[in-house]
């Protein structure tokens, strides 16, 4: 656990989260300034700063992260509708929170590009 991130805190229940689904290392739960109907964030529950550095690691992790993207789009009831999974990776994507996570989104046009 890194001791300054927010995410990391959330996992240690150091800050409460309204937890929507959890696996052995992944863990989602609601963006606190949802952008649509349905928006989740889905991170690892170990740190690792964005999605490149997951996908680098290649222990099945991002494998993890998109399946349960999956699960977490079933029960919100937006898989068939359509969903968006969105990892801004680094400043200039607009990431702000440097500890992986999968925006999920759902639930209403989502429109692109996305600007
Ligand atoms: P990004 O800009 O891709 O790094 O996304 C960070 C997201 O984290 C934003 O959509 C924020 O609204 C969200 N966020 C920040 N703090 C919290 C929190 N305490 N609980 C849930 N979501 C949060
Ligand atoms: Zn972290």
């Amino acid at each position: 656990m890194e001791t300054d991130c927010l995410f990391c805190k959330i996992v240690a229940k150091e800050i409460p989260a309204e937890i929507v689904h959890e696996t052995a290392r992944t863990l989602a739960f609601r963006d606190i300034n949802p952008q649509a109907p349905t928006h989740v964030l889905v991170i690892s529950k170990g740190h690792y700063a964005d999605a490149g550095a997951v996908a680098d690691a290649d222990d099945g992790l991002a494998d993890e992260i998109l399946k349960a993207a999956r699960s977490i789009a079933v029960q919100e009831g937006v898989a068939e509708s359509g969903y968006r999974v969105v990892f801004n990776t680094g400043p200039a994507a607009g990431q702000t929170v440097f500890h992986v996570h999968g925006h999920v989104l759902g639930g209403r046009d989502l429109g692109w590009p996305p600007g």
